[in-house]
């Protein structure tokens, strides 16, 4: 039996006036969201897509692959019709991340989701690598060779999302089940932490705490050290075995 151990934390930045990001961390859940759109409607955004994280977290039952993609799903149609009720927050879209438990009290499985470019890293027998694609324009450009990811950080189009809830249509989130090994480590964050951060750097804080609240912590605190362009939110989440 395992459990998800999570730490979190959350900062506005050194520029922006409001933080449009919202993360929650459940029992068997765990999501981060990057809202966007003016007049403080990414705030809302954000905060419905994570409230449909909340919803799924404390369903009853099991959660498997499908309900997972049916609750973003249903996030989704939340935000797109908020949208049409309340003018003032239409074209609002926010980007999902996640990582919950698949399974019953035995689950040896995870989901892993992510729509836009907030990230999730995977960090395995003391490697962080990213379990996440960005779905995001500097992410195109990169993988296509034509920017380095140095580049991606500072490129003109680094805001630019591609897919992000809110949207009518081709809302489609990646989402992946992998095993729910004791010992891994999860990384979850808004753009504000890679945007500032590098993944050498991220590794070397993410490895330098063993507790998941002081290792958010640390996140948080040097990407508004390094600049804090942007709102910044990171969620840590130890995979435990419960029974051990
Ligand atoms: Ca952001």
């Amino acid at each position: 039996m395992i459990a998800l151990t999570a730490g979190w934390a959350t900062d506005v930045g050194r520029v922006r006036a409001a933080n449009e990001d919202a993360c929650f961390v459940g029992s068997r859940i765990v999501a981060v969201a990057d809202g966007m759109g003016g007049h403080a409607a990414g705030e809302v955004a954000s905060r419905l897509a994570v409230e449909a994280m909340r919803a799924l977290d404390e369903a009853p039952g099991d959660l498997d692959a499908e309900a997972f993609g049916q609750a973003i799903a249903d996030a989704n149609a939340a935000i797109v019709q908020h949208g049409r009720q309340h003018r003032r927050t239409a074209g609002m879209g926010t980007t999902l991340c996640g990582v919950g438990m698949v399974g019953g009290p035995a689950a040896s499985e995870l989901c892993v989701f992510n729509i836009g470019d907030s990230r999730v890293y995977r960090l395995a027998e003391g490697t962080l690598r990213r379990a996440s694609i960005d779905h995001s324009e500097v992410e195109e450009l990169q993988s296509a060779g034509l920017i380095t990811a140095d580049e991606a950080r500072t490129h003109p189009l680094r805001n630019i999302v591609t897919r992000c809830l809110g949207m009518a249509r081709g809302a489609e989130p990646d989402a992946s089940v992998v095993s729910a090994v004791p010992g891994d480590r999860w990384v979850l964050c808004s753009d504000g932490l890679n945007g500032e951060l590098t993944d050498a750097e991220i590794a070397e804080i993410v490895g330098a705490h063993p507790d998941p609240q002081q290792a958010a912590d640390a996140l948080v605190a040097a990407a508004v050290e390094a600049g804090g362009r942007d709102n910044v939110t990171v969620i840590v989440a130890d995979v435990t075995d419960a029974a051990g």
